[in-house]
């Protein structure tokens, strides 16, 4: 499997690692958008998360499916969930070891939530 000396998430800290398969692991962000934001990770070294393979969408999404039924019900405040990668530089990619954000939402965690993921670009959100 291909790592990355140099690559923050190929030399991670396993003390970080909070849930793992053969494929992909489970860690908290270090700077969390909200209490609970989680980063899933395939162990594979890819930038473009398109270069991303059947197994590994099986893995990282079990690891979704799996924080969001088995973890995220012990905090009766999470209302909800963003879903998102970021990929390319001009889409915010800013370490390039493909990651899919697991972001839980709850009431009033922003003023208006309307249009979720839509917010990246300012202003789009409201269609
Ligand atoms: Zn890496």
């Amino acid at each position: 499997m291909h790592r990355d000396d140099n690559c923050v998430f190929c030399t991670i800290d396993k003390n970080r690692v909070v849930d793992e398969d053969k494929l992909s692991f489970l860690i908290n962000d270090k700077y969390p958008v909200t209490k609970g934001h989680c980063l899933i990770i395939p162990k594979r070294h890819f930038d473009n998360y398109f270069d991303i393979t059947q197994p590994e969408i099986n893995s990282t999404h079990r690891l979704i499916d799996k924080s969001k039924t088995i973890d995220s019900p012990k905090d009766k405040s999470i209302k909800g969930f963003n879903i998102g990668v970021n990929s390319g530089v001009v889409a915010g990619q800013t370490i390039f070891h493909t990651h899919i954000h697991l972001i839980p939402r709850r009431a009033n965690d922003v003023v208006n939530p309307i249009g979720g993921v839509r917010n990246i670009i300012p202003d789009k959100g409201k269609y």
